[in-house]
């Protein structure tokens, strides 16, 4: 009895080994560090923000051979020459959004899904766009892995949003276009907000917000991001 015992503690902890180097709480820790040097301890304070990032498994998200880097303080190459952003950068674009919980969100730019899975834990749905068809399709496919039925995925070119489920209350864009996409702007709600980096080689996040009486544009922090694809390319 006892013999089966250990054959199955055995069998137990190489098929942990095998399947990760890390033990899953070697993750946990290293997200708590995360949080606690690079992102509150830069001055993210939105509680809400600082509790989501702390629970998205970010080293799912990320390419196998890239695990073990997923709670660095750097971008990440996530395949077809496209990066995740470093924590900081998605804490901070997060909490300019203010989500509360019961918004609907847009994000255009998909990747790795790691800023969609952020954007679940914070808003009631997510709808999120990538123009390259391999990530969209491997995103969706992590992120319902991974229990994220809120997050919709679609493979096309996020310029023109996603008139079907607009107006989003919060809009978030991680792939830089020369200018502000006027779809987007059209696709705020009343008391929207539009984050987005912006221009070419020196690029600027800017928070647009729609009110009553119509929009105000107001500049936060230089970002570097890859360059928005598709038709934004062709309408500067
Ligand atoms: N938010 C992502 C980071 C993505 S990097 C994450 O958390 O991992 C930017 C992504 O935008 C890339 O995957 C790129 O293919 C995508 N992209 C570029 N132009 C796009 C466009 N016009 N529409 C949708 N996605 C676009």
């Amino acid at each position: 009895m006892r013999a089966r015992r250990l054959v199955l503690v055995v069998f137990f902890a190489l098929g942990c080994h095998m399947q990760n180097a890390t033990p899953p709480d070697a993750w946990a820790e290293a997200r708590e560090r995360m949080v606690r040097e690079q992102i509150a301890g830069r001055g993210i304070l939105d509680p809400r923000v600082l509790a989501a990032v702390a629970h998205v498994p970010r080293h799912e998200l990320v390419p196998v051979e890239m695990r073990e880097q997923a709670y660095e303080d750097r971008p990440l190459p996530i395949g077809r020459g496209q990066t995740i952003s470093q924590p900081y950068v998605v804490a901070y674009m997060t909490e300019q959004l203010r989500l509360r919980g019961d918004e609907r969100v847009l994000e255009v730019g998909t990747g790795s899904g790691y800023q969609a899975a952020v954007l679940a834990e914070l808003a009631r749905e997510v709808y999120s766009i990538e123009i390259v068809p391999e990530l969209g399709e491997r995103a969706r496919a992590d992120l319902a892995r991974l229990g994220y039925s809120n997050v919709h995925v679609r493979v096309g070119d996020g310029y023109r949003g996603w008139p079907e489920h607009a107006p989003f209350d919060a809009i978030i864009v991680t792939a830089a276009p020369g200018h502000v996409p006027q779809p987007l702007i059209d696709q705020l709600a009343v008391g929207g907000r539009l984050v987005l980096p912006v221009g070419d080689f020196e690029q600027e996040l800017l928070r647009i917000e729609r009110d009553a009486t119509g929009i105000r544009r107001e500049h936060l922090i230089g970002v570097r991001f890859v360059p928005m694809r598709g038709e934004a390319e062709t309408q500067e």
